[in-house]
């Protein structure tokens, strides 16, 4: 705990409480003991008195309780060198100051009774600039605003910035963000107000700028303000204190920033803020009180710069940042997600088999990126004529207090249906075979990659705002980056597939569901079990824990196994029932490790395509990447178009490219031995996990054992080769 803080907090207790008293003394000599105070059309008293401590303060001596109590707070005078090992104190101090301040401003409005304006937004003109407490007609206006969302929560802002262009510029980083900024007190006679109507911006409540007053006293008005929330819109009590501080920690998102030295006085309205759970920052070199405790992170930072000192007050208060509007030419929102784009409206594509799209989301320091930044790397769309193609790749970076590795897989397969909102654009797959199609209306409407940027900031912090607290986006369209950016992606999703590898389904008894595809493929429900990753390949086992960790009511959701129906096949109980309800009753029953047999249901997003070849006794598979066709008679689009629309074909399933080495990899038809024909490209990608698996199941040749392209195109075409290599699927029983 830092002693010169404490020790400023705890004089500026004494100095405070003294103050009052004399105030109070001075006006008990002046006017009778029942002459009415309080602030004006307001049905909660002096709001942080009745708040706290359920006292009705209506009249001049009704506010010696109050001052008892701030008195009986105030710890004992501490030495300039004493260490204070814990906040007790600090808070007490501060506690005695906040309710004094409010002793003081009621006593102003007593003895000064023009001195604040009643109304939202001063008088410039005639030099009224300050409009005190908000009465309850602005407080229920503006009070919602903290519980609806509308408002993300507010600064209380003491004392004035070096100079009018400062302020303006820490004031619009607020505005932007949606706070609500409540001005209090006076650094060497210049407030912020007046440094704001210099640099000609508009304040009051209409602009979110409310105006208290120029003595470090009127920031009681923020925390009456708080306090106000908590009774109207909390439902809570009274005098029920602790609940009110709690409600105010967790729901009213405050904080205060000190522009300017902080002195006993400052120092005391800081310590007292803590109790609500606002922390302080200032721009002055005072000392910080790191350690969490009370405030959601830090209680006191400082120095912070001023251009900084908006984005660090919302990082430490750990404020989320509402991004309401999504700022794009094309119409955005679910209604555009199931939207095709077809060859006679396409104008330029990327992916798809034609270049290369890859999409990667990693996590970054916090200060490391800049929230809401999108840099485009390379050419945009204005050079690309109708009918060309051009690489892409979408690196999103993600900070958050919260954040964790495990998360990116998550929001990365969100970049799928986030971009697909965008009316006009269509986004096909995931990872490094993602494939974006812009239509010519997109074009038309101004459609500019970095969109996709701005989208999936937004988007971001809307859905995944309690885990992330900055996006920054980057799109590369040079080749080359694009090329690297694959490489880095492809080591990330080795290490992500790599994180259920030693796993096996025996191992638990809960698989998870994963229904975010049925927005395109209403009755697909694909189960994620340790050795079977989702056929995108973007959502393993693991994955879809953390995700229904982040959200419990998400698309992902635990499935008990309950009873073993079949064990060859992979069928429980406990997944059918759950099916049956994710499809709305659509599909009854399927098998985890059959293909053959009631297969798992498929939607167009799988990474590749098995196919049953019966004239060879065994099966191919196709990845997305591979054009040409194949000995099922069927190009992987064709299979995709038969398939893609979640339904369970017997004889063909879709898969992701790593669980074709999983271990109960259509195990129930016999497993990886099956295999005769896959494209030479997927082959050779996986090499050393098909020769490790092979060699688990007793063929240590099965890699040279399976034929592609350069063998054959049809079953007649590969049949020797099988035969001659000795393939294992010849000897086993007959496939149907
Ligand atoms: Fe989820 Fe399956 Fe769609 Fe992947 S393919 S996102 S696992 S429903
Ligand atoms: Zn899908």
């Amino acid at each position: 705990m830092s002693r010169l803080i404490a020790f400023a907090a705890i004089q500026g207790g004494y100095k405070v409480v003294t103050q009052a008293e004399g105030a109070l003394n001075k006006a008990l000599a002046t006017y009778d003991a029942d002459t009415k105070v309080g602030f004006p059309n307001t049905g909660y008293f002096l709001p942080v008195i009745y708040s706290l401590f359920g006292i009705k303060v209506e009249t001049l001596e009704d506010l010696q309780e109050p001052l008892d109590i701030a008195r009986g707070l105030l710890p004992p005078h501490i030495k300039n060198k004493t260490w204070l090992p814990f906040l007790g104190p600090l808070l007490d101090a501060g506690m005695a100051g906040i309710i004094s301040f409010e002793v003081i401003e009621a006593l102003r409005y007593l003895n000064e009774p023009d001195f604040y304006l009643h109304a939202e937004d001063p008088d410039i003109e005639n030099g009224k600039l300050w409009t005190g407490a908000a009465d309850d007609t602005i407080f229920r206006k503006r009070g919602v605003e903290f519980v609806d969302g509308s408002a993300p929560g507010f600064a209380a802002i003491v004392g004035s910035a070096p100079d009018p262009e400062t302020a303006k510029m820490i004031i619009e980083d607020y505005q932007q963000r949606g706070l609500y900024m409540f001005l209090a007190a006076n650094h060497n006679g210049t407030t912020v107000v007046e440094q704001l109507i210099e640099a000609g911006v508009q304040v009051g409540w209409s602009t979110r700028i409310a105006c208290f007053g120029p003595d470090i006293s009127s920031a009681v008005f923020a925390a009456g303000f708080a306090n106000r929330v908590a009774m109207a819109f909390g439902g809570v009590e009274p005098g029920d204190y602790k609940k009110i501080l709690m409600y105010n920690k967790e729901r009213v998102f405050a904080f205060v920033n000190a522009l300017g030295e902080v002195g006993t006085e400052w120092g005391v309205a800081a310590a007292g803020c803590v109790n609500w759970g606002f922390p302080t920052l200032a721009d002055t070199d005072i000392t910080q009180i790191l350690p969490t405790g009370i405030c959601t992170y830090e209680h006191v930072v400082s120095p912070v710069a001023h251009e900084d000192i908006c984005a660090k007050s919302v990082e430490v208060r750990g404020l989320k940042t509402l991004v309401s509007e999504i700022d794009i030419s094309c119409s955005f929102g679910p209604a555009y997600e199931g939207e095709r784009v077809r060859g006679a409206d396409l104008h330029a594509q990327c992916g798809g088999g034609k270049t290369q799209c890859t999409e990667l989301v990693k996590m970054a320091d916090i200060g490391a990126i800049e929230d809401g930044k999108v840099i485009l790397d390379g050419p945009d769309l204005d050079g690309i004529k109708e009918g060309e193609t051009f690489p892409l790749g979408i690196f999103v970076q993600i900070a958050g207090r919260e954040f964790q590795e495990d998360f990116e897989p998550i929001i990365e397969r969100q970049i799928h249906h986030l971009v697909n909102y965008i009316q006009s654009v269509m986004h096909i797959g995931q990872r490094d075979i993602s494939w974006i199609r812009i239509s010519k209306a997109a074009i038309e409407k101004g459609f500019t990659l970095k969109d996709i940027g701005t989208v999936l900031h937004a988007k971001f912090h809307q859905d995944f705002g309690n885990i992330l607290d900055k996006v920054q986006v980057t799109l590369y369209t040079k080749k080359a980056d694009v090329d690297k950016l694959t490489k880095t992606a492809r080591a990330e999703y080795q290490k992500r597939d790599a994180r259920v590898d030693g796993m096996v389904d025996e191992d638990v008894e809960t698989y998870y569901s994963c229904t975010l595809c049925q927005s395109f493929a209403p009755s697909h429900v694909c189960s994620v079990s340790p050795e079977r990753t989702g056929l995108c390949g973007a959502y393993n086992w693991m994955d879809c824990k953390a995700s229904f960790e982040i959200n419990p009511t998400g698309p992902n959701q635990p499935i008990e196994k309950g009873e073993c129906i079949d064990p060859k096949l992979g069928q429980w109980k406990g997944v059918n029932d759950f099916v049956y309800k994710a499809s709305r009753g659509a599909v009854t029953h399927y098998n985890f490790y059959s293909m053959v047999i009631d297969p798992m249901t498929t939607c167009g997003c799988c990474e590749c395509i098995a196919a049953m070849l019966p004239g060879c006794n065994g099966v191919m598979t196709v990845g997305r990447d591979y054009a040409g066709e194949t000995p099922c008679g069927m190009k992987f689009t064709t299979l995709a178009g038969v398939m893609g629309g979640g339904a369970a074909s017997p004889g063909f399933v879709g898969h992701s490219k790593f669980n074709i080495t999983q271990g109960k990899f259509i195990l129930g038809d016999g497993g990886l031995l099956r295999m005769v024909w896959m494209p030479k490209q997927l082959k050779e990608e996986l090499k050393d996990r098909i020769t490790k698996r092979g060699e688990d199941m007793g063929v240590p040749g099965l890699y040279d054992m399976i034929a592609d392209e350069t063998v054959g195109l049809t079953e007649e075409e590969i049949m020797p080769f099988l035969k001659e290599k000795g393939h294992p699927a010849l000897d086993m029983e007959s496939l149907v």
